[in-house]
């Protein structure tokens, strides 16, 4: 054993290991050191102690790494489930306004003959055929469509939206002065037109046909055409 205590010793030790106590007392302990191994073993806890929180440092750096990874993959999830989200409302929004024009844009549902009323046909110098049309079931017409088949029947179709609308004054193709240009029509469509239907081939109100004879257009009415 050496003259210095090992309590001496324990005492700097701290000091020694942080390297803050003076050259003279650095070579004493270094001296007891050399000696006694219940000091050196002192001076090891004191490593172990320091060492202990920096190996906690890391593990908590190693720790936070993790959760950043957590939180990294979960930002790629909440991007991936907005895109996928994103996609989805676009789908929606897309199924939304087809169904909307569907309904309430899309003119494609014929009006039953039950509730049209043809009066007042006539025809004028001109051969043009002119009647009036009206549609009772307060619904709104949004088209009429002109069509003809092979035989030359010729079909003024009243056309309506899924949803209906009410008609509300001032009134447009519910209740109309109509006119068919048969000349202009046969020319349009390389065919003899042979009759006129208000409707549908299914469903349908007879207007004119060949041969058939009207009575001249009014004056009043051609008038409304701008006829005279
Ligand atoms: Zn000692």
């Amino acid at each position: 054993m050496s003259k210095v205590s090992c309590e001496i010793i324990k005492d700097m030790l701290p000091l020694y290991y942080d390297g803050v106590c003076s050259d003279d007392s650095k070579r004493m302990v270094e001296e007891h050191l050399s000696k006694c191994n219940a000091c050196k073993i002192e001076l090891e806890k004191i490593q172990d102690d320091i060492h202990i929180p920096e190996k906690t440092i890391m593990k908590n750096r190693k720790d936070s790494n993790v959760l950043k990874n957590i939180s990294t993959s979960w930002n790629r999830l909440r991007l991936k489930s907005f895109i996928k989200g994103g996609l989805i409302s676009t789908l929606l929004i897309a199924s939304i306004i087809l169904i909307y024009v569907g309904l309430f844009k899309w003119d494609i549902k014929s009006v039953s003959t039950d509730v049209a009323v043809i009066s007042d046909i006539s025809e004028t110098e001109d051969g043009y055929i002119i009647f009036y049309s009206e549609i009772n079931d307060g619904y709104r017409l949004s088209r009429l469509k002109y069509d003809m088949d092979r035989e030359g029947n010729f079909y003024v179709i009243p056309l309506r939206t899924i949803i209906k609308e009410e008609a509300q004054p001032p009134y447009g193709l519910e209740k109309f002065y109509n006119f068919i240009d048969i000349k202009d029509q046969e020319l349009l469509r390389g065919k003899e037109v042979k009759t006129i239907y208000y409707g549908t081939p299914k469903d349908k109100i007879l207007i004119w046909q060949k041969g058939m004879e009207l009575p001249k257009t009014s004056e009043e009415v051609k008038k409304q055409f701008g006829l005279n």
